[in-house]
């Protein structure tokens, strides 16, 4: 429930730029800490929203940044780290390929 709390009091904040990845509709977070009266799933077991148009910023943005990732293991949503930065920003992992 705290989390939760955080959220809702951070939703008005960006998008840590970082995030990489789509939602794939698993609804892990629909249910944090339990089932949204909103949640429906569809004949293939993907979830959607019975008020999608209309839903909060803390369900649109999630998950926001890193730190307030819950489903790390099903989200489709990842926060690219550090070392994933200079990587992509040089061309190549200077940890494995040194000049
Ligand atoms: S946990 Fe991530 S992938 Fe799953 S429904 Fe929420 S935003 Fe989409």
């Amino acid at each position: 429930m705290l989390n939760k709390t955080k959220r809702l009091l951070t939703s008005l904040l960006p998008v840590d730029p970082d995030r990489t990845g789509a939602c794939n509709r698993c609804g892990a977070c629909c249910k944090l800490p339990y089932p949204c009266p909103f949640l429906r799933f569809d004949d293939q077991g993907l979830s959607r929203c019975a008020v999608y148009a209309m839903r909060p910023p803390s369900c649109r943005k999630y998950p926001r940044v890193a730190a307030e990732q819950m489903t790390p293991q099903e989200c489709g949503y990842s926060f690219a780290t550090a070392d994933a930065r200079v990587t992509e920003a040089i061309g190549r992992d200077p940890l494995t390929d040194p000049l």
